[in-house]
């Protein structure tokens, strides 16, 4: 049979197989002979039988399985890789670094002192700090603001260059998207306190590196300790994952409630992330409504 006459007696099964598949006749379209219906019968038949013995292979069916590879010792990861914890790039966990962070405030403070009062002894204590290298490109140290006495507290990864030159955290686009943040939830900024995980700004706004954050972590966990917010909302994956014995992706652990010595720990997206993301923005708003919910703010 030529190829044309090929093409002709499919076209002629297709439409057979298309009236036989119909309840009742297609207008316009002649009833199949039985003669056509046969011929269409046999050509999808074969087509499934191409098809099943395709997929079978694709799906090593009928291959002979391989044996299964025994269990190997796991091999050390290399310092610095992106998959070791932070807390093992730092050699201890947090909450150890929580304790020796801490254990320097019994001297630093008096019992009587209040909250501003403890912020402002681990400010002096700060001081002009050149405890790691970013002192050498930073402009000014971004300590950290807001109310002393706040029940929630935002805590980010690093200053960036608008908040450098200023010396203020979350100042610039990301800045006034967290405000607009804070003012959804029916909150002021200065209602609650936002600090960064790194006090000075990484050069090219690269992350802070595992020595950088090791150094200045000690502030942050002061500063928490000096506040003793009821919430804790982690902006992004430095400001969760430094906080907490894990290195997990934010995407993994937003919206979903951690601990922190005691204080409940909300991670979610960064407001710069959430920029070059918005249809994140969703997500972000469904952990803020979260933390609403836990403080007692009405929705
Ligand atoms: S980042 Fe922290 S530890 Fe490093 S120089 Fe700045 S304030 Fe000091």
């Amino acid at each position: 049979m030529s190829r044309r006459a090929e093409l002709y007696t499919l076209i002629r099964s297709a439409k057979a197989h298309l009236e036989l598949a119909q309840v009742g006749p297609i207008p316009g379209v002649r009833p199949a002979s039985q003669e056509e219906r046969d011929v269409f019968d046999e050509v999808l038949a074969a087509r499934r039988v191409r098809k099943t013995q395709a997929m079978r292979e694709a799906l090593d069916f009928e291959r002979p399985k391989a044996a299964e590879p025994k269990p190997t010792a796991v091999a050390p990861r290399p310092s610095g890789s992106k998959s070791v914890p932070l807390w093992e790039q730092f050699g201890s966990k947090p909450k150890e670094i929580f304790a020796s962070a801490t254990a320097e405030l019994e001297e630093l403070w008096a019992p009587e002192d209040d909250h501003a009062t403890r912020l402002l002894k681990i400010r002096e204590n700060l001081g002009d700090c050149k405890r790691c290298g970013l002192c050498e490109t930073r402009k000014k140290i971004v300590f950290g603001e807001g109310s002393p006495t706040a029940r929630l507290m935002f805590v980010g990864e690093g200053p960036g260059y608008n908040e450098d030159i200023q010396g203020r955290p979350f100042v610039g686009k990301a800045g006034e998207l967290l405000d607009k943040m804070i003012e959804a939830m029916g909150l002021k900024r200065e209602d609650v306190y936002i600090a960064n995980t790194v006090k000075c700004r990484p050069p090219e706004d690269r992350n802070p590196a595992p020595d950088e954050i090791a150094k200045c972590r000690p502030f942050i966990m002061q500063q928490v300790r000096a506040i003793e917010p009821e919430v804790i909302v982690g902006l992004g994956r430095f400001g969760t994952n430094v906080l907490l014995d894990q290195d997990k992706s934010i995407t993994q652990i937003r919206g979903t409630w951690q601990d922190f010595d005691g204080i409940a720990l909300m991670p979610t997206f960064h407001p710069a992330y959430l920029l070059r993301n918005p249809g994140a923005k969703r997500d972000a708003w469904a952990d803020l409504q979260a933390v609403m919910k836990k403080l007692g703010l009405s929705n």
